[in-house]
C-alpha cells in the first residue's frame, strides 16, 4: 500500500513511532522511578516482535517515517538486535534508540549491523557518587564506555540526554559539553519534567532553558539557533567554539504544536501524547481476526481526533505538582513514564 499522511485535528501530521519494547529496567532513577518494586507488565502481555513489526508496517503506511525504540531499558530485551533488523527492513527514515547505555558496548555493533541509525544515551552526571545517588545503582563507568563504544561503532554523534535538576546536576553543565566534545557525541540537556513518574518533582527543581542559555553564554559566548528544527523535540544551537548541543525545553517551553509522536507501550497500548490519561489496546485487535485495513483504520481514526498538548496544558496550570501520585501509578502503570517511554 502507498504511503499516505495522517494528520489530526491540529493538522499535525503522524510521521513519529516511539516503541517501548519493554517497561523493566537496571536502574531506578529518582525522576522516573522512585521507587524499588514495581508491577511489571505481564510477560504474556508484551507484544512479540512479529507483532511490533506487523504494527510498525501499518503506521509506516500511514506516513510514520521514524521511529524509536525506548523503554524501560530497551537494552534488557531478548534478542533486541533481530527486532531492530525486521524494522530497519520495513525502510524508515530513522530507526533511533533512547538507552541508559550500560549494555551499550556490548550490542552496538550488532545494532548497526541490523540497520539502527542512530543512538541516544540519558547520562545526568559524571561523578559516580551522583550516579549513584540518582540511579541507585553502581556502573557510571559502563554508561561511559557505551557512548565511546557508540562513537567507535560508527554512530555519528551519538546524543547525550542529560535530565538538568537544581541542586543536584546544574553545576555540571559545562563538564557535560566538555565530555561530549571529548568523546565526539552531542550534548541534550532536557528541562526536568512533571511527567508519570517524577513523584518528587518540584517547579523550583527545573532550570530552564534561559538558565542553560545564560548560563552557557556567560562561559562559551553566544549560543547560535540552528535552522530546521522541524518538529524535533530539541532546538539545536552551535557555540563560537563550533561545538553543538540541544535543549528539550518541554517544561518552560513546550512544542506540543508541532508535535508528530506517537508511542507505542511494550503491551501494545497506543498513546498520543505523553502525558494522556488513556490510550487505545491494539494487543487485543493484533491478537483477534482484524485485518491490517482495520487495524490502519483504527490508528488513523485515533490520530484523525486527536487534540493532545500535554505539556501546553501543563503550562497553564496555575500551579504545578506531579502528574500523578504513588498510589495513581501504583494502579495504572500506564502512566509511568518508563512504561510509556520517555
Ligand atoms: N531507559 C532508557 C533511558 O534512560 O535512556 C529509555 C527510557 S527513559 C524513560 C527515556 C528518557 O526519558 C531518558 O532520557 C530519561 O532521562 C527521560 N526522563 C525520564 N523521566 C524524566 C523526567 N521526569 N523529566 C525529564 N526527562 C525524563
Ligand atoms: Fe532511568 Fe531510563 Fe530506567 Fe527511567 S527507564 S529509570 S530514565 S534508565
Ligand atoms: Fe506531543 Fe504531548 Fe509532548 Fe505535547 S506533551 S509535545 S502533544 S507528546
Amino acid at each position: 500500500m502507498p504511503r499516505m499522511s495522517t494528520s489530526d485535528a491540529h493538522s499535525r501530521p503522524l510521521r513519529k513511532l516511539r516503541i517501548s519494547i519493554t517497561d523493566r529496567c537496571n536502574l531506578r532513577c529518582a525522576y522516573c522511578m522512585p521507587a524499588e518494586e514495581y508491577r511489571w507488565l505481564p510477560k504474556q502481555e508484551l507484544l512479540s516482535f512479529e507483532e511490533i513489526e506487523r504494527l510498525a508496517r501499518i503506521v509506516r503506511e500511514l506516513g510514520v517515517r521514524e521511529v524509536r525504540l525506548t523503554g524501560g531499558e530497551p537494552l534488557l530485551r531478548r534478542d533486541v538486535e533481530e527486532l531492530v533488523m525486521r524494522l530497519a527492513n520495513l525502510g524508515f527514515d530513522k530507526l533511533a534508540m533512547t538507552t541508559n547505555g550500560m549494555f551499550l558496548a556490548d550490542h552496538v555493533d550488532e545494532l548497526r549491523a541490523a540497520g539502527m541509525t542512530s543512538v541516544t544515551v540519558s547520562l545526568d552526571t559524571l561523578r559516580p557518587g551522583r550516579f549513584e545517588r540518582l540511579t541507585r545503582r553502581t556502573g557510571l563507568d559502563r554508561t561511559l564506555d557505551g557512548i565511546r563504544a557508540a562513537v567507535a561503532a560508527g554512530f555519528e554523534r551519538p546524543k547525550i540526554n542529560t535530565v538538568v535538576m537544581r541542586g543536584f546536576n546544574d553545576d555540571e553543565i559545562f563538564d557535560m559539553l566538555e565530555f561530549a566534545h571529548e568523546v565526539g557525541a552531542e550534548p541534550r540537556f532536557i528541562e526536568y519534567m512533571d511527567v508519570g513518574g517524577a513523584t518528587d518533582w518540584s517547579a523550583s527543581d527545573v532550570v530552564s532553558r534561559r538558565e542553560i542559555l545564560e548560563r552557557v553564554h556567560a562561559r562559551y559566548g553566544t549560543p547560535e539557533p540552528l535552522v530546521g528544527r522541524g518538529a524535533a523535540p530539541a532546538e539545536r544551537f552551535e557555540l563560537p567554539t563550533g561545538q553543538r548541543f540541544g535543549i528539550i525545553a518541554s517544561t518552560t517551553m513546550p512544542f506540543c504544536g508541532a508535535c508528530d509522536r506517537a508511542r507505542l507501550v511494550a503491551d501494545g497500548r497506543f498513546f498520543t501524547c505523553l502525558y494522556s490519561r488513556s490510550g487505545v489496546d491494539l494487543r487485543s485487535l493484533l491478537r483477534s481476526e482484524a485485518t491490517d485495513d482495520d487495524i490502519r483504520d483504527l490508528i488513523a481514526g485515533v490520530w484523525r481526533e486527536r487534540t493532545d498538548r500535554g505539556a501546553e496544558k501543563r503550562l497553564e496550570l496555575a500551579a504545578r505538582s506531579p502528574l500523578a501520585s504513588r498510589a495513581e501509578l501504583a494502579s495504572d502503570p500506564h502512566l509511568e513514564m518508563h512504561t510509556r517511554g520517555g
